[in-house]
């Protein structure tokens, strides 16, 4: 028999099947299952003004057989089948899509679901198939034809033997290569799991023949000596149902028992742990979705490495479309796992590599406000539960306040949290402004690898003891984080050791100033002596007990520098830095000393400066660079070694 030509369209998609466009062969059976289960929609939605159409007895399914010795797989269905016309013109013609014809001719048909109308679903057979027979009877026809190819040099249609109504889909698998072991497809194990992964929400029952061991039960008094006596097995083969076909998501929220979301959510994203909160909801308008999301408890092993996936799986009709679509959730919130199911896509090409447009976005933006109101009310009615989420995600939010310039500022400032001086207890920015007395000028923060390191800082002390609360930012991108903030409540952020967070009143300011000025030479001749290391050595009427702190001018503190330090780049790279000063307690009796021996001993000043620097460098954290220098000069002053000691 004469073979005819596929039309070019479907040649050129053929030829991608067969070289596969798909990275997930897998798929066929995807495909051919959501093929069979539109099939039967079909049938019954006509049944529904035809009953003769309908099914006489037995119940609409989907049977998968397989055949390990022919190496054939065959999808089943008892839906609507196809005349001769119709294979030729649905398995010739990829650029016409049978479901959407329907859709067409049949205008009451639009709550009818059909879930295959992007077009390239059958040919996808051929990833898989070196040959593809399609035995197919019409419903009402007398006749049954055959389809049948080996790929791109055409096909053949004929008349044939095949009994029932519907359609039979024959894949003859490609030999195993050392890449692919395209056998495999027909263990009952990967079938099982490729319908529990793809197709486990169709509606219609997917059967297939399984094999398990049955102990067989021997009669009580056979045999004498029972203890020899092995237990018997024999292989039972039984017809399966492999899909549960209700999807969670169908089902309305209020008949739904949170163990059953625990254990979908434990089963489905293999978290040992019951998620902390659920989303269910379903919004009808411009795009229609239900969808179902879960926030985890804890952070999985490799949430904060590059090796962790973000993405909502995607579903059509019950028929999982994409494992996990990055569009449909911000990086902020890469952590939420979850579903979306929408009927309302037009995908054209690929399933696999859709780019998919306005209506993904406008999901992924609803999604977005209704993850941040549920953390929201989680960080309002149950802040133990809320404490514990941040520690495992709050990183990640801090970076999304970071990330691209600051677009998500606004949605995730409200759910930040710092630990702070008042109560060494989380307190947001809400909290922390709410609470503000009269006058405050601007929200203060420390940086420590602690929060009581921050807490011990001088200048901490310095503003708490004007009754001010001070936030601990003990995170590497934390200073980052609330400098893209900017201001909160209209109030800008202040590290206590910058500038801006100089408290003192305009008479202390002139008094200081008047007091730097005086001394200028000797404080000229100190930072002399400690080097390039900082800009400036200053007194300071600010610090309460405490004898010096680094202090920093422009807008690189001494923290964030040393968060710059550490990321990568070349050797050598120049790096911003801050600017530091060494500040001096002007109550300090050290301040006194150091006038009166500017006078009488310079080299000791010079030491003197030396010491003092690297103290507040320990204060703050920062490493001491010469270790050795320092404890000599501090043993030399001990021993009175310079020999000019009083
Ligand atoms: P799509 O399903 O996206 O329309 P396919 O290439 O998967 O594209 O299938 C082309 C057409 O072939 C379908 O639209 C449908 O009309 C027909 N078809 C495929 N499989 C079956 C089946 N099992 N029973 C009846 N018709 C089928």
């Amino acid at each position: 028999m004469a073979k005819k030509q596929f039309k070019t369209e479907s040649r050129k998609m053929l030829d991608m099947m067969i070289n596969s466009i798909y990275t997930h062969r897998e798929i066929f059976l995807r495909e051919l299952i959501s093929n069979a289960s539109d099939a039967i929609d079909k049938r019954h939605f006509r049944s529904l003004t035809d009953p003769a159409v309908g099914l006489e007895n037995g119940e609409y399914a989907i049977t998968i057989g397989r055949d390990k010795d022919a190496r054939t797989m065959t999808i089943t269905d008892n839906g609507c089948g196809m005349t001769a016309e119709e294979l030729e013109k649905n398995l010739g013609t990829i650029a016409r899509s049978g479901s959407l014809d329907f859709k067409r001719e049949n205008k009451g048909a639009d709550d009818l679901s059909v879930i295959g109308q992007f077009g390239v679903g059958f040919y996808s057979a051929f990833m898989v198939s070196d040959k593809v027979t399609v035995r197919s009877r019409a419903v009402g026809a007398d006749t049954a034809n055959q389809w049948e190819s080996e790929g791109t040099d055409g096909y053949t249609v004929e008349p044939c033997d095949y009994a029932p109504v519907g359609t039979e889909v024959t894949l003859h698998l490609k030999p195993d290569t050392d890449d692919e072991k395209y056998g495999d497809f027909l263990d009952e194990y990967r079938i099982k799991g490729l319908v529990k992964k793809y197709s486990d929400y169709i509606r219609y029952p997917i059967k297939m023949e399984c094999e398990h061991q049955q102990r067989v039960e021997e009669p009580e008094n056979a045999g004498e000596d029972k203890e020899k006596k092995e237990p018997k097995y024999e292989t039972v083969r039984e017809v399966e149902t492999l899909n549960s076909r209700v999807p969670l998501w169908h089902r309305q929220p209020k008949d739904i028992k949170s163990e059953e979301y625990d254990s979908f959510y434990t089963d489905k994203f293999y978290d040992p742990e019951p998620p902390a909160r659920v989303i269910h909801f379903r919004t009808e308008g411009t795009v229609t979705y239900e969808a179902l999301l879960f926030i985890p408890k804890r952070a999985p092993y490799n949430y904060y490495t590059k090796n962790y996936e973000k993405g909502i799986q995607l579903y059509s009709n019950g028929m999982m479309v994409m494992e996990r679509c990055e569009d449909l959730i911000p990086d902020c919130f890469s952590f939420v796992r979850g579903m979306v199911d929408s009927p309302d896509f037009t995908l054209n090409i690929s399933r696999e590599t859709l780019q998919h447009d306005r209506q993904l976005r406008v999901i992924g933006r609803s999604i977005e406000k209704k993850i941040k109101a549920e953390l929201l009310d989680m960080q309002e009615k149950e802040r133990d539960k809320y404490e514990e989420f941040f520690r495992a995600f709050g990183l990640q939010l801090k970076y999304g306040v970071y990330a691209d310039y600051g677009v998500k500022k606004d949605l995730l400032q409200d759910l930040l949290m710092y630990v702070s001086s008042r109560e060494k207890k989380y307190v947001t920015l809400k909290e922390y402004a709410g609470r503000m007395p009269e006058g405050q000028k601007a929200i203060y923060y420390a940086c420590g690898e602690t929060a009581e390191a921050a807490a011990l800082l001088p200048q901490t002390e310095a503003v708490t003891a004007r009754g001010y609360e001070v936030l601990f930012l003990t995170e590497d991108v934390d200073e980052f984080t609330v400098q893209m903030l900017g201001k909160y409540a209209d109030k800008e952020f202040a590290n206590v050791s910058a500038e801006n967070a100089d408290l003192s009143t305009d008479e202390e300011k002139a008094a200081l100033k008047s007091e730097n000025e005086g001394s200028a030479e000797l404080l000229k001749f100190m930072k002399d002596s400690i080097g390039d290391e900082v800009s400036a050595v200053r007194f300071t009427n600010t610090l309460k007990g405490h004898p010096v702190c680094l202090g920093s001018e422009g807008a690189i503190s001494t923290e964030m520098e040393k968060v710059i330090e550490k990321m990568p780049g070349a050797e050598g790279d120049p790096r911003p830095k801050a600017q530091t000063v060494l500040e001096i307690n002007l109550g300090h009796p050290v301040a006194a000393s150091l006038k009166k021996l500017y006078a009488q001993d310079k080299d000791r000043v010079a030491t003197y400066a030396k010491i003092l620097y690297a103290q507040a460098r320990l204060i703050c954290g920062l490493p001491v660079k010469n270790t050795t220098e320092l404890s000599d000069m501090i043993c030399g002053l001990m021993a009175g070694e310079d020999g000019k000691g009083e």
